[in-house]
């Protein structure tokens, strides 16, 4: 079992080779959208085939194949690229061709081009088979093997299961079973995981065991796809290429950290994922903890996989739960109530929702972090569905000036500073500090000096999921969370769950609000308040 492909040296050879000839990577130098971090020598990924296991899910449709077909547009597909989709539908290369290009002109982020379709068009492949169905996988293998010999794949392959979880470790156990996990020399095989991973430590524990028994470590790829966000990176830039901010980054300047992902929508057809899982298992566990994790760590010696990994585990290690957890977590399900001008039913009134579930919809919950730069500065969490507004933030916020040479009057609405890192929508970065009201009075309010990534950059930021599936085929690994990083996440989430199960049922909270009264409270007892957002 080698990953013989080193990312530099076939990113490198690749992209010389296909650069000589092909019109692709014309395509990429006269495209507009192009990444900028591509002008020196475009990110191409070698020959391969991509493996879609799920095509006829939420995901495939609104995320994956449209970011396939963006990555064409862009270039950055090598001549020869094939799809191949694993599915349990009785249908033929063609049925499977016309979801993606539904998928594509409904998705897609970059504009829809004939030549850029047909080419993608002519590697598309569809195998059909039940997950359990040996047959099936001895089917793609040998498909597999054709599409090798037809366009110049060179058994480079890339499994991605966008499948149920428990389906995770039967494919994986299928592609032991035919070989497919394993590379022939010269070749790679990859695996590509979609979140959750397990939905606690043991069984996180289990599936890594499962899984690195038919692939090596380095050709696993956890998929976290806030990491492939350009403002998730940017948290890296704006600390580490820069000496404004890092200075003022630890306890002696910092009050306190509120990380949120808010959402306005409830479970949609969701609910047989959703259900058992919840809003800590499904958010904090994975996107939380990494913002978290990316906002505290020490700067790596280089933002190579092993160095960027090592610091996240050791800040994730030096997590601390508070010893009060009723007091320092709240959790909630959401009740009817109104959201958008349309009244919308409860959770418990959801289809497929089981009216007695204690699943959580909403979870906040109060970290420290014990080392010399965190101590006592607490990092609170919250997520949640059906809140009052879609929205993902970082805010750090610092401590009050020491003191002000005002009258308390002109000072009476004054706020803390503070430094807001906008994860989605309207991706950027404001600062909150005092200003001088305009007039006769020494006046001193709050204003917010606004970065939107949207205005400084002449391109759209491309969508995580592009880098991300780039990066798989390129075997770039940094932005993907290791497996220690999962196993210490729900060493976090582990004691917090213990808890809520002996607390009964979540506080029910109305759609459109902020959530349940105690998340409030929580920060009430802390003298402070969450971000009215
Ligand atoms: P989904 O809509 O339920 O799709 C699951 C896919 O698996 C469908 O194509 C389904 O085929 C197929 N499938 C299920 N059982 C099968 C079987 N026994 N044999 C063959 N195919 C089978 O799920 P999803 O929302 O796309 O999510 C996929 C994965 O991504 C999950 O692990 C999820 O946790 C993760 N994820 C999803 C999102 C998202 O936004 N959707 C975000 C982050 C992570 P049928 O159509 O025949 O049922």
């Amino acid at each position: 079992m080698s990953d013989p492909a080193g990312p530099p040296a076939e990113a490198l050879a690749v992209a010389a080779a296909v650069a000589a000839t092909s019109t692709t990577i014309e395509v990429a130098a006269a495209n507009p959208l192009r990444d900028p971090r591509d002008k020196r020598l475009p990110r191409v990924a070698g020959p391969c085939v991509m493996v879609l296991f799920g095509v006829t899910g939420d995901l495939a449709k609104r995320k994956l194949l449209p970011a396939i077909y963006d990555l064409g547009n862009r270039g950055l597909l090598p001549p020869g690229f094939s799809l191949v989709g694993f599915a349990r539908r009785d249908w033929q290369d063609q049925d499977f061709a016309q979801l993606t290009h539904d998928a594509v002109k409904t998705h897609a982020r970059t504009p829809f081009r004939e030549e850029v379709w047909r080419q993608l068009r002519e590697g598309i492949h569809f195998v059909p088979g039940e997950f359990s169905d040996d047959g099936a996988f001895d089917a793609l293998a040998m498909a597999l093997r054709e599409i090798d010999d037809l366009r110049g794949t060179g058994g480079n392959y890339a499994f991605y299961l966008s499948v149920p979880p428990k389906f995770f470790p039967v494919v994986v156990e299928q592609l032991k079973r035919t070989g497919l996990a394993e590379a022939p020399d010269g070749s790679w095989r990859r695996v590509v995981i979609e979140k959750p991973f397990g939905h606690d430590l043991k069984s996180a524990h289990e599936l890594n065991e499962i899984t690195t028994s038919a692939f090596p470590e380095s050709s696993i790829f956890r998929i976290d796809h806030y990491l492939g966000k350009e403002t998730v990176q940017n948290i890296m830039a704006l600390r580490f290429a820069n000496n404004l901010y890092e200075p003022i980054w630890n306890r002696s300047f910092v009050d306190h950290v509120q990380i949120t992902m808010a959402e306005d929508i409830g479970i949609g057809g969701r609910a047989g994922y959703y259900d058992g899982i919840g809003a800590a298992r499904d958010v904090i566990q994975n996107h939380l903890l990494q913002l978290l994790a990316l906002v505290a760590m020490e700067d790596p010696t280089s933002f190579d996989a092993k160095a960027l990994r090592r610091e996240k585990e050791k800040v994730l290690m030096a997590v601390r739960l508070p010893s009060d957890l009723a007091l320092n977590t709240a959790r909630g399900q959401y009740a009817a109530g109104w959201q958008g001008g349309e009244k919308v039913p409860g959770y418990l009134q959801e289809d497929g929702i089981s009216p007695d579930s204690m699943t959580e919809t909403y979870a906040a919950v109060k970290l420290e972090i014990a080392n010399r730069r965190w101590a006592g500065v607490p990092f609170y969490l919250r997520t949640g569905k059906r809140l009052g507004r879609r929205v993902t933030e970082v805010a750090v916020v610092f401590q009050r000036a020491p003191h002000l040479p005002f009258s308390k009057d002109d000072t009476e609405i004054l706020g803390q500073n503070a430094l807001v890192i906008r994860v989605q929508p309207d991706e950027g970065i404001t600062v909150r500090f005092g200003s001088k009201v305009p007039g006769t009075a020494m006046e001193v309010r709050d204003v917010s000096m606004d970065f939107a990534y949207g205005e400084s950059f002449l391109e759209s930021s491309p969508e995580a999921y592009e880098r991300l599936l780039l990066d798989v085929m390129i075997g770039d690994p940094p932005l993907f969370p290791h497996q220690r990083e999962v196993e210490l996440s729900w060493q976090i989430l582990d004691p917090i769950e213990e808890f809520w199960a002996t607390q009964g049922q979540p506080e029910p909270y109305p759609s459109g609000s902020w959530g349940p009264p105690s998340a409030d409270a929580m920060m009430a007892r802390d003298g402070r308040t969450w971000r009215r957002l």
